[in-house]
């Protein structure tokens, strides 16, 4: 039997990275994955081909829309949809055959197949057509998660969809209502929207995007409708069903008002649970919440000594970086080393256009922990970089300490917010002042001169270009 000194369960971007910092720290590792693709949701059907394809839908609805302002006549423009499903396809499987080189350029043991726990030191598995078990000292469970539906509603993944089908439809959707204001349902409503689909979205909540602060979601939704969304929000859906190749959904408003929507598919986009199927905890005696994520410790150990996990199955937010974070954390704790995660500081983004980028606390939790804090903001539309880009939707808010001026928080919504929002996480991790920030040089045209002009307007001096 084949023995190693740490065993990573499943290969997304938590796994693979454990893999990697374990090997790179001398351990023996090995690492399993249930599909023959490594990579996991973010790289199969999640982060990367969302991001794939909201580029390509990003540049056929700037040529519809953008291009004649800039001076550019097109002729007989036309979406070719299974190329668009083809080059997606391709920028995964590059992505996936990478991991594969990184893992044989550290030497990690690769087994396809099932895995579940035989004991808290071997595992079993089941591949397609054999069995095999192995032995070792420590065990990171990176097992991730998978689409979360609501009670009565049953996924035929035909026209009941979930993200995973959404990306790989044969047809651009007529009609497309989707069931969650959250993150994967803006993404991939704004890939379809720009393609021409008419995008309903029905959220439970009074707002989309509503974990982030506030002004976020008031400011996306007002793009987004400028783009044909509709929205119906406070809704509660209490009904999807199909006939032929229409779908139905039924939903009632806090005056218990219920109505009726028709669409061609229903993206069903209410989050994501943790998965742990057929893993055997319960041999081992690993404890899971009532969620069923894993409950570990802060050195995210699970109750059995030698098993830990990481990523989307444990507590917290549910992103590629957090678990890459985890990876490298519990790679570097079983090495002997004495590694930190600030959780308060990863960041959180949705990539539409404008982008939502956002860090640290919100304006809401500020004032429900009842923190005196000062606002600077900035919008794009005083930009000369968003003006000569025709990109002017959008602003930087930033929040920041009303006695130290330390920045508490940073919220945007603009062009390549996904990309400003570094600048932000660096300043807080170093704790900086919004005047520090303020008296930092930034390039002429740019986007990241919002950033200065915000931390300027937080610490009282006013912004210069407003
Ligand atoms: C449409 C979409 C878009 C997203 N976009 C972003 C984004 O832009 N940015 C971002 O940060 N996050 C994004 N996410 C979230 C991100 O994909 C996850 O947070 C991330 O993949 C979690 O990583 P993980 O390693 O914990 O688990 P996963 O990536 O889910 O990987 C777990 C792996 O474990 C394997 N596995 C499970 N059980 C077993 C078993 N018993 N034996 C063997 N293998 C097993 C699974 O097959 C899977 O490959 C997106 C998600 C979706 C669905």
């Amino acid at each position: 039997m084949e023995k190693f000194d740490v065993t990573i369960i499943g290969s997304g971007p938590g796994g693979y990275v454990a893999a990697i910092r374990c090997a790179q720290l001398g351990m023996k590792t090995a690492i399993i994955e249930r599909y023959p693709s490594l990579g996991g949701t973010c790289l199969n059907v999640g982060c990367i081909p969302s991001k794939a394809l909201l580029d390509s839908s990003e540049h056929f609805y700037n040529a519809a829309h953008n291009f004649k302002t800039h001076g550019i006549d097109l002729k007989d423009l036309r979406v070719n949809f299974s190329n668009m499903i083809g080059r997606k396809e391709e920028v995964v499987k590059q992505n996936t055959e990478g991991i594969r080189f990184l893992m044989k350029k550290n030497k990690i043991t690769v087994f396809i197949g099932h895995a579940s726990f035989l004991s808290k030191n071997s595992l079993e598995i089941k591949g397609k057509d054999e069995s095999t078990i192995i032995e070792s000292a420590k065990i990171i469970i990176a097992t991730g998660s998978k689409p979360a539906t609501l009670p009565g509603i049953e996924i035929d993944k035909k026209r009941i969809i979930t993200s995973t089908e959404a990306l790989k439809l044969t047809e651009i959707p007529g009609n497309l209502i989707i069931i969650g204001g959250g993150v994967i349902g803006l993404e991939l409503g704004s890939v379809y929207a720009r393609l021409g689909t008419k995008v309903t979205v029905v959220e439970f909540t009074d707002s989309i995007i509503s974990t982030m602060d506030r002004s976020l979601g008031k400011e996306l939704q007002k793009v987004l409708r400028k783009e044909g969304f509709e929205f119906f929000l406070g809704h509660k859906v209490t009904g999807v069903s199909t006939k032929g190749k229409e779908v139905t959904i039924k939903a009632v408003n806090e005056k218990g008002e219920t109505i009726n929507l028709k669409g061609d598919y229903c993206l069903v986009a209410v989050g994501r649970r943790p998965y742990t199927d057929n893993l055997g905890l319960e041999k081992v005696g690993v404890k899971v919440d009532a969620k069923g994520k894993i409950v570990t410790d802060d050195h995210l150990q699970t109750n059995v000594s030698g098993i830990y996990a990481i990523g989307d199955v444990v507590n917290g937010v549910m992103l590629a970086h957090k678990a890459e974070e985890e990876g490298v954390f519990v790679a570097e704790i079983i090495g002997g080393q004495k590694p930190h995660i600030n959780y308060n500081l990863i960041p959180g983004v949705v990539y539409t256009w404008p982008e939502v980028a956002s860090v640290g606390a919100t304006e809401e939790q500020l004032k429900v922990a009842g923190r005196k804090y000062k606002t600077g903001s900035f919008p794009f539309k005083a930009s000369g970089r968003a003006r000569a880009s025709m990109d002017t939707d959008g602003f930087i808010k930033v929040l920041a300490d009303e006695a130290t001026d330390e920045i508490l928080g940073v919220h945007m919504i603009g062009p390549r917010a996904a990309d400003m929002i570094a600048e932000a996480v660096v300043a807080m991790e170093f704790r900086a002042s919004a005047e520090d920030v303020a008296r930092m040089s930034h390039a002429h045209p740019t986007y990241s001169e919002a950033m200065k002009e915000a931390c300027l307007d937080a610490t009282g001096k006013r912004a210069l270009h407003i």
